[in-house]
């Protein structure tokens, strides 16, 4: 494999940086938490941000060129995102642009294309993802939410859980059941599009570790939905259920991130002081540090033959399963070294006013990362826990 940017690439690599530059400055630039929370507080700045990858035709890069996408190769996208991440660029909520629209471009009518795909690439209008229920998880398939055709609507009723950001979203994509009698689970379930502020829809929230309100329970009670609503096939849901959640897995390998993180957490090491030299000298941080980077190293060439892959027209297969566990893996091994790195530093201050007035007790870089630990721990259960993944692969790619 070559490793070595082709001059074509270094010239894009320049537009690139030369556009977030004019777009997206440093005054801009500061590291949120990863928890989608944030979601609802499109800055200004973020705003002009959305308009100008609009005007600039890069607002939704993976998408195919027939619906407002690039035609970048694999190398092309790779440059993108790694500079994107490292300026701290706005991150798109993955429900509408990464998970919904190859749905829709795939399966959705022509009116559900051009009613509901502009808005996504505008980044006008929020989405949710209402696939688990209290008693189906990993086993989705036992999804109990029912659905009841009624004339041109269907009457819903049942409870999604853990819905992420369904406190801020305008729409959700749901699993239902039409057909309770089809002789196996996974038959006679169907993908909805419900409008969150449809009468009978109740979100409440879920409050998770550190505080951080970023998933919900969303209720259905005689919510009617219009049968155009419905996407693809009535009972054919699984199918696009199952075709939405590998493209959930390619994309939470967060290799960029991570390789973000490790920078940020080489900065930390460095800062901090242990017996007259930095934490960064010891061998022993510094041994754990370098594995964590040569793993990386290795997630990251897998990450990019699965792109090429991609480009050349394949779907992600199995191998996404790989990227997924891996790269929850190694997010996690990250923040718990920035914990360590920081130690106290990284705790939460008990009261804004205190940070107001006196300013923080250690390095203004350390107050999200505690935040951004927790959320990372959950990284390991959404789409599809790591123990799930690993029978996918036991399966799919060892033939056991
Ligand atoms: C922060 C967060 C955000 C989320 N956001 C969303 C969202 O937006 N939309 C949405 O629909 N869902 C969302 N989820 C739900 C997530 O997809 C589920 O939590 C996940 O699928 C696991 O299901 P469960 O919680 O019911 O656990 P269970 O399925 O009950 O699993 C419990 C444990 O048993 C293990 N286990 C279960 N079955 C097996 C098996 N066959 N073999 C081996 N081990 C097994 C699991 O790995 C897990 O460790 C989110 C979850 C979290 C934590």
């Amino acid at each position: 494999m070559e490793l070595k940017f082709a001059e074509a690439d270094l010239a894009f690599q320049q537009q690139v940086r030369e556009f977030i530059d004019t777009h997206w400055p440093e005054s801009a630039r500061q590291h949120v938490t990863r928890s989608p929370s944030h979601v609802h507080k499109q800055r200004p700045e973020e705003r002009a941000w959305y308009d100008a990858l609009l005007e600039r035709g890069w607002a939704v890069p993976n998408w195919p060129v027939e619906h407002g996408g690039t035609d970048w190769s694999p190398t092309q996208r790779y440059i993108w995102d790694r500079e994107t991440v490292n300026a701290y660029c706005p991150v798109r909520s993955p429900f509408g642009a990464s998970m919904l629209a190859p749905v829709l471009q795939t399966w959705g009518t022509q009116l559900q294309q051009e009613r509901f795909l502009p808005a996504i690439r505008e980044e006008r209008v929020q989405w949710c993802q209402g696939y688990s229920e209290p008693n189906a998880g990993s086993d989705l398939a036992n999804l109990q939410t029912r659905a009841v055709r009624d004339g041109d609507q269907y009457i819903v009723n049942g409870t999604k859980i853990w819905t992420s950001s369904a406190h801020v979203a305008d729409w959700i994509f749901a699993l239902v059941r039409t057909d309770p009698e089809a002789p196996r689970k996974q038959q006679g379930i169907s993908f909805l599009l419900i409008d969150m502020t449809s009468e009978g829809v109740e979100v409440s929230p879920i409050m998770l570790l550190g505080n951080l309100h970023s998933v919900n329970t969303v209720t259905f009670t005689d919510v009617r939905v219009p049968v155009e609503n419905l996407v693809g096939e009535e009972d054919k849901g699984w199918t696009y259920a199952k075709g939405l959640l590998t493209h959930e897995r390619t994309g939470i390998a967060m290799v960029a991130r991570s390789q973000l993180a490790l920078k940020r957490l080489r900065q930390y090491a460095t800062d901090a002081q242990v017996d007259g030299g930095t934490l960064l000298d010891q061998d022993d941080f510094k041994r754990k540090v370098s594995e964590i980077d040569v793993e990386l190293t290795a997630l990251e060439m897998l990450e990019l033959r699965t792109l090429a892959s991609a480009q050349a027209g394949e779907a992600p297969g199995p191998e996404s399963s790989l990227l997924k566990i891996r790269g929850t893996e190694i997010g996690q091994r990250i923040a718990d070294l920035q914990i360590e790195a920081l130690g106290y530093y990284a705790m939460p201050y008990p009261d804004q006013t205190l940070i107001d007035n006196e300013g923080a007790i250690g390095p203004d870089y350390g107050m999200p990362v505690l935040h951004d630990m927790f959320y990372g721990r959950a990284s390991s259960v959404f789409g599809g826990s790591n123990e799930i993944q690993k029978n996918i692969i036991a399966k799919a790619v060892l033939g056991l």
